[in-house]
């Protein structure tokens, strides 16, 4: 499906998110809260895998969140004051990219599939415009005070969905002269005599609005095993021993007659975790993320290191299911601190306490560790996505 006119590498996505609805209960804007373990709006920018572009929409206010969701891999963008002028605001970004289409997406449809994704593409080759769509099926009422006034015909009649793809240059002329006031970017283009193809929507392409739709999203993600995928990662950290009174371990601080040396604090266990993280992601490992040549991170606290492939894994669709880490070392004695050390990562990868696992050995004297000249780590992860 990738041989069109509007290929992936030529497409740009909008995501529209810059609503503050909270008809959905819980206070916070819909697009924010958890689905599943993991905020729809994350759920709704990794449907869209592969475009040239991806632009977020958020409201003023969301920004900050914004940034520490997605940690700079899709562009942010602030919305205005209508629906019609945010889209229009992220379309104008888009002028003189080179880009030739665009697919333009409701952040509260975070289960849209690729099938529904692809038919819009595909669709583009033959029209400005295509979107996804639902004939409706159910009789069709007016009514009012709990009353059947009467019934209305329903051929012809779809229910409209999102993606919305178009070609580029078209759908910003339409933005750019239309009034405003429109519910959709349909509604924009047809306002400026563009043909728009309907291509197949899927029920399960639902948009959060109230508290009952994240519970039937919650039934549509656990019961479709194919969006199933698990991911496990390892990480293997050591360091050396040096002058100092304790060493940092888990994020716990154990008193001891050696200190660990580091660039950081040298939490050799955390540091371990966190590669197992970045691993299971595919996203490389600590030094990557946070080079030990910028002299910021020099003394750094490793829970930034951990929080940090904690925000990652979740930005990405995932959630960790167990991690397990193991310190190798004779002295100090590991035992009495392990419950403080697990719980202490639970707190930061915000999981419950019971999904993490901190344990150690010695190595019988033998090598490095059975020498005591460093203690080593190893752990495993695994992430589930969410
Ligand atoms: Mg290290």
């Amino acid at each position: 499906m990738e041989a069109g006119v509007a290929a992936r590498d030529r497409t740009a996505v909008v995501i529209v998110a810059a609503g503050r609805g909270t008809r959905a209960g819980d206070g916070l804007p819909k697009q924010w809260r958890d689905l599943a373990g993991v905020p729809v709006l994350a759920r709704s920018v990794a449907a869209f895998r592969g475009f040239a572009r991806v632009i977020v929409v958020l409201h003023p206010e969301d920004m900050a969140p914004g940034l520490s969701l997605f940690q700079g891999r899709v562009v942010l963008v602030a919305g205005g004051a209508t629906r019609d002028e945010s889209v229009r605001n992220a379309l104008e970004t888009l002028d003189g990219s080179g880009l030739t289409h665009v697919l333009i997406h409701d952040g509260a449809r975070p289960l849209v599939s690729d099938r529904v994704i692809d038919g819009v593409l595909a669709a583009l080759d033959g029209a400005p415009g295509a979107a996804p769509a639902l004939a409706v099926t159910d009789s069709l009422w007016r009514g009012e005070n709990a009353r059947v006034l009467g019934t209305h015909p329903r051929d012809g009649l779809f229910r409209a969905q999102t993606p919305q793809g178009f070609d580029l240059s078209a759908i910003l002329a339409a933005h750019r002269s239309h009034p405003g006031g429109a519910t959709d970017d349909v509604a924009v283009a047809q306002a400026a005599g563009l043909d728009v193809a309907i291509t197949e929507g899927e029920e399960e392409n639902i948009k959060i609005t109230w508290p009952e739709d994240f519970i039937r999203a919650e039934r549509l993600l656990g019961k479709d095993g194919a969006r199933m995928d698990i991911r496990l990662g390892n990480g293997y950290d050591v360091h050396a021993f040096c002058e100092g009174d304790h060493v940092m371990l888990c994020g716990v601080r154990v008193p001891h007659d050696r200190g660990l040396l580091g660039h950081s604090d040298a939490d050799v266990g955390m540091h371990a975790l966190t590669d197992a993280i970045y691993g299971a992601l595919a996203e490389g490992d600590i030094g990557r993320h946070f080079p030990p040549s910028d002299p910021q991170w020099k003394g750094a606290a490793s829970e930034i290191f951990l929080a940090h492939a904690a925000e990652l894994l979740r930005a990405k669709g995932y959630r960790l299911s167990n991690a397990d880490v193991t310190l190798i070392c004779e002295r100090p004695k590991i035992g009495p601190h392990a419950v403080a050390m697990a719980a202490e990562l639970a707190r930061i990868l915000g999981v419950a306490p019971d999904r993490v696992s901190v344990k150690a050995t010695t190595s019988e004297r033998l090598g490095f560790t059975g020498r005591e000249e460093g203690i080593a780590s190893i752990a495993t992860v695994a992430l589930v996505s969410a």
